[in-house]
C-alpha cells in the first residue's frame, strides 16, 4: 500500500491519523533527520492506548494538531541516530521513551513531572501533536525525553510500560502510604492499564487487591496476573466490595474506565479517608455533595507519571514481577489493532511491532 501511495519516500511507514471520525490509515513518511539535541529512535514496539480513540473518535483536536499525524505515545526501541550535542546515548542503546514532553524548564518539569508541566503547550507529546511511534523511526525532539532499558528488558516488553504501566504506576505510588497491609484497592477496567496496575499493586504493596470489569476475559487476566477477587461491574458491585472488606469499604479505587458508572462505583466504594483516583478519560460525571462520598474520601485525577517513575517502574519490571499481556500486531496491520481495540476485542494491551 505505502509503495503504491509513496514510493518516493524510502519506504518508511508510519500509522497516521488524517482527520476526526475515520479510522487511521498507513502512510508513507519522509525519514526523520535529527536537529540539534534531538535523536532518532527505531521504533522497536508501540503500544494502542485507548486514549488514541478518544483523541481518534471523540475529542476535537484539529484546531491545536496538525494532521495528518502520527499516532503512539507509548514507545520503546534502539538510539538510531543522534543530532549534535546529544551525549551519554550510543547508536544501538535499546531506550523507553518518556512521552510526555513538557517544556522542561517549569518546576514541575525541573523534577521529571513533565506530565504536569505548568507552561504546556498543545502538543505534549509524539502522538500527542507530534508524530509518534507508529512507525519505522520516531523522532525525539530532546535525550532527556530518554531512559535507558534496564538489563532484562527489551523494547516490545518496555514500550507498554511507558504508559500502560507508568500512568498506574504513578496512580498506585502516590497512595503508597494507605496501601497498608490491612488495606484493599480496588482496580476498575482491567485493559491495557488496569492489569498492569493488578500487578503494581500486588508487587508494591500487600494490599489486597479486587479488579472489576465487564468483560470475562478481563476478569480473568486479573485473576491470572495476581488479583485477589474480582467483581463484574454492575449494580451489586459495591455492595460485593463492601463485602469483601468487611464492610469498610476500599482503601484505594482506581478507576480506569471513568464513564458515570464506574466513577459512582468509585466513590460509593470508598473507605472513610480512602482515595479515589479517576484515570480513564470516559467523560462521565458525578455530582459532589457533602454527603456524595464517605468522609475525607479524596477525589483526584491523575495524569500519566513523572520520568523517575519511569525509571523506578522499568527497574521493577526487570525484576520480572510485573509482565504485559500483549497481542502484537505488525505497523501494516496497524489499523486493527485500534479496531480490536475499540471492538473490546483486546485483552492486556494491543502492541504494534514495526
Ligand atoms: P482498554 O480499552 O485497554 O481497557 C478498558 C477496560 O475497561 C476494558 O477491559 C473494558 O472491558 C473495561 N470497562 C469498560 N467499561 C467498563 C465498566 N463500565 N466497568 C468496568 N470495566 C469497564 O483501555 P486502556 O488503554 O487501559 O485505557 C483506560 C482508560 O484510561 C481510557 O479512558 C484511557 O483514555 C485512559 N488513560 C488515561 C491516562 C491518564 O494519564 N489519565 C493514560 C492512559 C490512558
Ligand atoms: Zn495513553
Amino acid at each position: 500500500l505505502i509503495s503504491h501511495t509513496c514510493g518516493s519516500m524510502a519506504g518508511l511507514r508510519a500509522l497516521q491519523m488524517v482527520a476526526l471520525r475515520p479510522a487511521p490509515e498507513p502512510r508513507g513518511v519522509p525519514d526523520p533527520q535529527p536537529g540539534p539535541g534531538e535523536v532518532v529512535v527505531k521504533v522497536g514496539a508501540a503500544g494502542a492506548c485507548h486514549s488514541d480513540l478518544h483523541v481518534l473518535y471523540e475529542l476535537d483536536v484539529s484546531a491545536v494538531w496538525q494532521l495528518p499525524m502520527t499516532l503512539g505515545h507509548e514507545t520503546a526501541g534502539w538510539v538510531h541516530a543522534l543530532g549534535s550535542g546529544v551525549t551519554g546515548l550510543a547508536e544501538g542503546d535499546p531506550v523507553a521513551v518518556y512521552g510526555a514532553w513538557g517544556c522542561s524548564v517549569c518546576v514541575r518539569c525541573a523534577v521529571g513531572a513533565e506530565n504536569y508541566c505548568e507552561r504546556p503547550s498543545p502538543v505534549s507529546g509524539g502522538g500527542l501533536g507530534a508524530d509518534g511511534g507508529m512507525a519505522d523511526y520516531l523522532l525525539v525532539p530532546h535525550q532527556r525525553h530518554l531512559v535507558p532499558l534496564p538489563d532484562g528488558l527489551d523494547p516490545s516488553t518496555a514500550a507498554p510500560l511507558t504508559d500502560a504501566g507508568l500512568t498506574p504506576y504513578h496512580a498506585i505510588r502516590r497512595s503508597w502510604a494507605k496501601l497498608t497491609p490491612d488495606a484493599t484497592i480496588v482496580v476498575i477496567g482491567v485493559g491495557g492499564l488496569g492489569h498492569i496496575g493488578v500487578q503494581i499493586a500486588r508487587a508494591t504493596t500487600a494490599a489486597q487487591v479486587i479488579a472489576v470489569d465487564l468483560k470475562d476475559d478481563a476478569l480473568d487476566l486479573a485473576r491470572a496476573v495476581g488479583a485477589h477477587h474480582t467483581v463484574r461491574s454492575d449494580s451489586d458491585a459495591s455492595q460485593s466490595i463492601r463485602d469483601l472488606t468487611g464492610g469498610r469499604g476500599a482503601d484505594v479505587v482506581i478507576d480506569f474506565v471513568g464513564a458515570t458508572p464506574t466513577m459512582e462505583l468509585a466513590r460509593s466504594a470508598a473507605r472513610v479517608m480512602g482515595d479515589v483516583t479517576i484515570v480513564g478519560i470516559g467523560g462521565g460525571q458525578i455530582p459532589l455533595s457533602f454527603f456524595s462520598q464517605p468522609y475525607e474520601v479524596i477525589i483526584a485525577t491523575t495524569y500519566w507519571g513523572s520520568r523517575p517513575e519511569l525509571g523506578e517502574l522499568l527497574a521493577l519490571a526487570a525484576t520480572r514481577q510485573i509482565r504485559t499481556e500483549r497481542s502484537l500486531y505488525s505497523l501494516d496491520d496497524g489499523v486493527a489493532a485500534y479496531r480490536d481495540l475499540r471492538d473490546g476485542q483486546v485483552t492486556g494491551r494491543a502492541v504494534v511491532v514495526p
